[in-house]
């Protein structure tokens, strides 16, 4: 997928907005959805997107959605920080397949680090089930 791909629809993060996936939810407003990623790597690995921005990568979003969006990340983080107590917090990003990107809708990871943990690999493995990941969402729902 190059930057300049059209907005698909029916893209897995799309279908968790319009509710035609599951989804671990952390935190929903009208405009924005957090959600663990389902092959975390790492306790605690979630993700922010915005809702109606259709942006594939972060070259395709309004000043406006994207300060929302960095508002929630700050928020989500936060919560993270506060329910996990990680060594350290990634935020990552990618725009387009080269720079890692899988899910072509715009989307923040937050990744609690812990010392000695070694991070498991972007987006393989088998998928988590929601019984897995919910402990950890429960910490980070309770913080947010
Ligand atoms: P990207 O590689 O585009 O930066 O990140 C996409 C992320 O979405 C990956 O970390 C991957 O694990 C996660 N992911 C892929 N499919 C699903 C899914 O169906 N549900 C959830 N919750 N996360 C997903």
């Amino acid at each position: 997928m190059s930057l300049d791909t059209d907005y698909d629809n029916d893209n897995i993060f799309a279908k968790i907005i319009r509710g035609d996936m599951n989804c671990v939810k952390l935190y929903e407003t009208d405009d924005i959805l957090a959600f663990m990623d389902v092959f975390p790597q790492s306790e605690g690995h979630c993700l922010v997107i915005h809702k109606h921005a259709k942006a594939t990568s972060l070259f395709d979003i309004s000043p406006d959605d994207l300060s929302a969006l960095a508002q929630a990340v700050q928020k989500v983080a936060k919560a993270v920080k506060e329910a996990l107590a990680p060594d350290g917090v990634r935020i990552a990003q990618f725009n387009g397949a080269p720079a890692g990107q899988t899910v072509y809708h715009l989307h923040f990871h937050i990744i609690p680090v812990f010392e000695g943990k070694r991070l498991d690999d972007h987006a393989r493995g088998g998928p988590a089930e929601a019984a897995a990941l919910e402990p950890a969402a429960k910490k980070i729902r309770d913080k947010i």
